[in-house]
């Protein structure tokens, strides 16, 4: 068998992530690979906190990218903070709060539920009903951009609320940080974890994470051992924690993967995180103007729609995978499909980082237009 190097093709990625990868990220990718103790390295790795420092807008010293998937993220947030008895609100109103629901269960704690329809956003009334009803819960979990609905919920609302009950907030940030404001210091957030395929546009396989200091005084009086070693965040900040030649080796960082990362930080930086965050929100109105023009609606109500996944409700007789499968062949265009209890109902238009463009929005529409008629 002849087995020949993968070439991929030049695909437009408009779904809910990964989203486009700006060529000056994938090139940086290319550079040649160094020590992850090279004093040259531990110097961008210091400079990475800066830039997501900014890209988070917070001053929390435990902000740093974890190696792994924004699954990862999410893990490393619930191992870290809660242990076996908690009891953790975890407010579901789409996919990726049931995975919420599923961390708090394997860290042997119990998961308050507190759900929404999905298509909205979660109800503060509920959970503020929900911890006044719970006296003494550890935390407060929610999704800030339900990526599996396109929704965003008040997470300054949210991470207001967990505090005033003395509860520690953890917030899924995996499709917002860099899409739509993302104020960690200004909401009091605890923890916050996201995904460096969305926003950010570069590869994916990174989870960059903070954590305030109440989390990280949570995490160091522990009464259980962290159950997983390789998330632990007690040993992680020996690698990531101090600068320079007190670092030691925990596992070998994703080397070029960090190149990738810093590169889209850096650009990140140079638009300017609040200019990041309007751009996306002009590209998402030109895209639904357009689908309005072409007679296709929203799932979601204006005041709580997330510019950078836009769901689109599939309109009655037409086959959904066929009009995906056409975008892809004939115009080597991705979006996404619907997820869990919203699958075959709407597609998904991701406007994401490099990808949110008049240039995407644009052949987006043309090529939705031609397929449908
Ligand atoms: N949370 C949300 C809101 C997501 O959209 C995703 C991925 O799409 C995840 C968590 C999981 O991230 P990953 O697929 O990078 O592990």
């Amino acid at each position: 068998m002849t087995v020949t190097s993968f070439n991929p093709p030049l695909r437009t990625l408009m779904g809910p992530g990964p989203s486009d990868v700006h060529p000056r990220v994938l090139s940086a990718l290319a550079r040649p690979t160094i020590g992850h103790l090279d004093p040259q390295f531990v110097a961008m790795m210091d400079e990475m906190k800066g830039l997501l420092h900014h890209a988070f807008q917070t001053e929390n010293p435990l902000t740093i990218p974890l190696s792994g998937p924004g699954s990862v993220g999410m893990e490393t947030c619930f191992v870290n903070l809660i242990e076996p008895g908690d009891r953790v609100i975890v407010c579901q109103n789409g996919v990726f709060g049931g995975r919420m629901k599923e961390n708090v269960e394997r860290c042997g704690a119990t998961a308050i539920m507190v759900e929404d329809d999905w298509g909205l956003p979660v109800d503060p009334g509920k959970v503020e009903d929900a911890l006044k009803a719970n006296p003494g819960v550890k935390a407060v979990a929610f999704v800030h951009a339900e990526t599996s609905t396109g929704v965003q919920s008040d997470a300054a609302l949210l991470c207001r609320l967990a505090q005033e009950h003395g509860a520690l907030s953890i917030v899924d940030a995996v499709t917002s940080l860099g899409g739509t404001p993302v104020l960690t210091d200004e909401w009091g957030a605890d923890a916050i974890y996201s995904g460096s395929q969305k926003c950010l546009s570069c590869v994916p396989g990174l989870s960059p994470v903070t954590l305030s200091r109440r989390a990280e005084d949570v995490i160091r009086g522990r009464n259980h051992k962290v159950q997983s070693w390789f998330m632990d965040l007690n040993l992680i900040m020996g690698y990531w924690g101090d600068s320079g030649a007190s670092r030691s080796y925990h596992h070998t960082a994703p080397i070029n993967a960090l190149y990738a990362l810093h590169e889209s930080l850096i650009m990140l930086r140079e638009e300017g995180v609040e200019n990041a965050w309007k751009r996306h929100a002009r590209m998402s109105k030109a895209l639904v103007a357009g689908l309005s023009a072409i007679g296709l609606e929203m799932l979601v109500d204006e005041t709580a729609r997330l510019p950078q996944l836009n769901s689109v409700k599939i309109p009655e007789g037409v086959n959904e995978a066929e009009v995906r499968r056409r975008l892809l062949v004939d115009y080597d265009l991705e979006i996404g499909a619907g997820l869990g209890a919203l699958a075959g109902k709407v597609w998904r238009i991701g406007l994401m980082g490099a990808g949110a463009t008049p240039k995407n929005v644009t052949l987006c529409l043309g090529a939705l237009q031609a397929v449908l008629t």
